[in-house]
């Protein structure tokens, strides 16, 4: 398997596989979903009773979302993940928490007001490298009199055990498309211009021409005898190579996701070798 990249920005990738299978391509589709660590915020403390801010101004910590409701909305915001980090059931500190295995964040804030995923504080000092990098998630709508002050701890899972784990959205990828036109057979009457619904065909003077192959997504509306009489376009899908595109939310960037995709799927692989040949003898 060899990966061409096409375009890769801080959050999405484009690339060419080559010399690959269906079987393969969607291995790594899958490992791009569920298997790839990141860090997201599991345990949520609220503080209950009366909270009072620096000028002395008594709120109710309530909200007019249920405390689990703001928990799941937290526990979907994208933490920017290092992957260094360890596992916090694998981690020395035996799954109790720490510096290692967890990124504590608080929240305060004090109504009326909107709450943004950007209110989230990192509990370490100087710690920037940990801040939401999205601003701008609303979280909660405070009214008059109401606050909320929470502890929140992220820590590492993958897509396996629940969506908020899950670094890519946006998996796919189709055949590497093939549009021919027979320049002998075509009249050019350009009946497929308008029944393709990706605009591979375009006039060029009298002739029709093919000024978008890889944006083909193989759906034959343009070789449909109906549409082009003379029969003269032939589009093929190759199976040995794929265009493939995911984006990530940002907890990592596409390129690290991509690269530890393909490190997961080497070990797979590699133990999988194994336990055939330990078949054989
Ligand atoms: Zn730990």
């Amino acid at each position: 398997m060899e990966i061409e990249i096409i375009e890769m920005t801080e959050t999405s990738a484009k690339f060419l596989v080559t010399h690959s299978s269906p079987e393969v391509v969607n291995s790594l589709r899958r490992v791009l979903m569920s298997e790839i660590p990141k860090m997201a915020i599991e345990t949520v403390e609220f503080h209950l009773g009366p909270i009072k801010d620096a000028e002395g101004k008594e709120y109710e910590s309530v909200s007019p979302l249920f405390d689990e409701i703001v928990a799941h909305r937290l526990g979907l915001v994208p933490i920017p993940t290092d992957l260094t980090l360890k596992e916090r059931d694998k981690c020395e500190c035996g799954g109790e928490g720490c510096p290692s295995c967890m990124i504590g964040y608080s929240l305060f804030k004090t109504g009326p007001c909107d709450v943004y995923s950007g209110d989230l504080l990192p509990l370490a000092e100087n710690d920037t490298g940990v801040r939401v990098k999205d601003d701008m998630i609303p979280l909660v709508r405070l009214g008059e009199g109401q606050a909320i002050l929470v502890y929140a701890y992220a820590e590492l899972g993958t897509g396996k055990k629940h969506a908020k784990w899950q670094v890519t959205n946006g998996v796919g990828y189709k055949y590497l498309p093939s549009v021919k036109i027979d320049a002998a057979k075509c009249d050019n009457g350009g009946t497929c211009i308008p029944v393709c619904p990706k605009h591979c065909f375009a006039k060029e003077g009298a002739k029709v021409k093919v000024v978008d192959e890889k944006a083909c997504i193989l759906c034959m509306a343009c070789a449909d005898p109906d549409i082009c009489k003379t029969r003269a376009i032939k589009v093929e899908g190759d199976p040995t190579q794929f265009l493939f595109e995911f984006e990530t939310d940002g907890s990592l960037s596409a390129k690290e996701t991509l690269l530890k995709a393909l490190d997961i799927l080497e070990q797979k692989f590699d133990g999988f070798k194994e336990q055939v040949s330990s078949l054989e003898n």
